[in-house]
């Protein structure tokens, strides 16, 4: 995909996300849950997991932040619902290597997750974008109730 294209995509995914996001709720039979803050920007939202064994059952979200922050959140619940632990990891990776450019990321493997690797040339955005990913990391490795803040 030309980075023309990838700009005008990602614009429109992550309006679209953060408009209307996908799994905004208040899950009432969470088993971890993690609170995430990045306060250079002032986001702050809570990821909610229902884990089943190794598989996560359920996947959603609550909280108010700008614009990249909630899309990316919402990216999150649909890309990794349904998903194992190993899957989600490897899938994690993959979104916080693209972010950070730590290793090139084949976008093929990342499906509609690549249109988050336009926050990239917005280096001042990235923490907005990872927060999500973060905090249900930290959710999923602590269990319930944990604190995520960027640095
Ligand atoms: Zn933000």
């Amino acid at each position: 995909m030309s980075s023309a294209d990838l700009r005008d995509l990602y614009q429109q995914v992550i309006m679209d996300h953060n408009k209307k996001p996908r799994n905004f709720i208040d899950m009432a039979d969470a088993n971890h849950l993690a609170h995430g803050n990045n306060p250079l920007c002032g986001d702050a939202l809570v990821v909610y997991v229902k884990l089943d064994g190794d598989v996560i059952q359920d996947l959603s979200f609550q909280g108010s932040g700008c614009a990249i922050s909630m899309a990316s959140a919402s990216l999150m619940t649909e890309a990794l619902k349904g998903k194992t632990l190993a899957e989600a990891e490897v899938i994690y990776q993959q979104v916080h290597d693209q972010l950070t450019g730590e290793s090139e990321v084949d976008a093929a493997d990342l499906g509609k997750l690549e249109v988050l690797g336009g926050v990239k040339e917005f280096p001042a955005r990235v923490k907005c974008a990872t927060l999500s990913w973060h905090t249900m990391h930290s959710a999923l490795e602590n269990g319930t109730d944990t604190e995520v803040t960027t640095e």
